[in-house]
């Protein structure tokens, strides 16, 4: 009896994560127009110390186990057809592809500023552009980031920490950063951003240029009457995303272009097909690309097979987890009551790293060549 048929669209944070669960049971095929995982996770890291960064978040899709029994397929999806079950993919020579499918997870996230952005690149594209934001900053002797969301704040606690020469400033809209966070989280950080030199500029609204997608030069100007902010880089980080659905049909996707996602990760009306990750319209701060949620999506993908019952979910009211990442003293994880807890630097880097997130989380990770 030939094997059910799943296509993970999308290979991004939360496509890699379903995809490595699912290539014993299935035929899988994943289709990414990147050449191997670049998480968007850590921009602040990613921006200052691009080579650390890469060890935990960038991977070639062969240094992945769990892909081991995965097809991946690199190139463009271009549509689906919901009738036949069949996803149409535009490859990097321009050629086009069908596969079928029995099961479709749609998991192509969103466009979020100059490091999300869905193009399909070959490997050395992918260096080019990380090396180059990287540049960029460090050859700025001012930097000046707009937003007040995670990105945002570890941007520039990043940049601070590893520049102190360099002048950073953050400007966010409201009287306290993190707003979807827990209160507490950024009582906690705010002090340590200042300890590090960070120029805190509360209830500054930016007028954004009409392409922030890229870090632009100075001065940065605002529609709440402050004088202008002079700078030598501005990293736009306002959280303006866009869902990557262009190639989806209206009839799954809302008046904003996300996918229309029950709380079982179905998506209604289209049998068979799964959304989950940033593109997914589950909840208002699109929680299924954290808390575990590929482990809800794997096991009623299962179910749906099985021709059993699926689970629903309840998505947190609050993001937690960890801000400005890995620190010289640690990493502190918040709780979604906005409670610290450090796990210093030496059991996170030999232990939870490895043992934790490349064995567990992404059921095995082969060092890099
Ligand atoms: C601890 C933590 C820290 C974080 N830090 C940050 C941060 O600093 N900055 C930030 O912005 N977010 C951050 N995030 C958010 C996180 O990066 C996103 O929520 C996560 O990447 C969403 O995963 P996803 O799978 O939905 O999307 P993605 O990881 O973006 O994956 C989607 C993939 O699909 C590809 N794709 C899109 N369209 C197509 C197509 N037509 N054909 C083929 N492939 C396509 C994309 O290129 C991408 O590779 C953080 C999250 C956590 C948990």
């Amino acid at each position: 009896m030939s094997r059910p048929r799943v296509v993970v669209a999308g290979l991004g944070d939360t496509g890699v994560l379903t995809a490595v669960r699912l290539g014993r049971r299935y035929d899988v095929v994943g289709v990414s127009v990147k050449p191997g995982l670049v998480s968007g996770q850590e921009l602040g890291h990613r921006l200052t110390d691009p080579e650390r960064w890469a060890q935990d978040y960038r991977f070639g899709f062969d240094r992945l186990r769990g892909l081991d029994r995965v097809r991946v397929v690199h190139g463009e999806l271009t549509g689906v057809d919901l009738g036949q079950r069949s996803v149409e993919v535009q490859r990097p020579d321009g050629s086009t592809e069908r596969h079928g499918y029995d099961v479709l997870v749609i998991s192509t996230g969103v466009t979020n500023g100059f490091w999300r952005r869905p193009v399909l690149e070959s490997p050395a594209e992918v260096d080019a552009g990380i090396r180059a934001h990287h540049e960029r900053l460090a050859a700025a002797s001012s930097i000046a980031v707009v937003g007040g969301g995670a990105a945002a704040v570890s941007t520039a606690a990043n940049a601070a920490r590893v520049w102190p020469e360099k002048r950073v400033a953050l400007y966010f809209p409201r009287e306290a950063a993190l707003p979807q966070h827990h209160r507490r989280i950024w009582s906690h950080l705010r002090p340590r951003l200042e300890e590090l030199g960070v120029g805190l500029h509360a209830g500054h609204r930016a007028q954004v240029p009409p392409d922030p997608d890229r870090i632009t030069a100075g001065p940065v100007r605002f529609s709440t009457g402050q004088d202008d902010a002079p700078a030598d880089a501005v990293v736009w980080a306002v959280g303006r995303t866009r869902p990557n659905s262009g190639w989806l049909p209206d009839s799954v996707i809302d008046d904003d272009g996300f996918v229309r996602t029950d709380r079982d990760l179905t998506v209604p009306g289209a049998d068979g097909v799964f959304a989950i990750g940033d593109v997914a319209a589950t909840d208002p701060l699109r929680s299924s690309a954290r808390n575990f949620t590929y482990r809800l999506l794997v096991s009623n993908i299962h179910a749906h097979l099985d021709g059993k019952p699926l689970k629903a979910w309840k998505p947190p009211r609050r993001r937690w987890g960890s801000v400005i990442g890995l620190q010289p003293d640690g990493t502190t994880i918040y709780a979604p009551d906005g409670r610290p807890f450090r796990v210093p630097r030496l059991p996170w880097v030999r232990v939870m790293q490895p043992w934790v997130t490349n064995r567990l989380i992404y059921r095995g990770v082969r060092r890099a060549r």
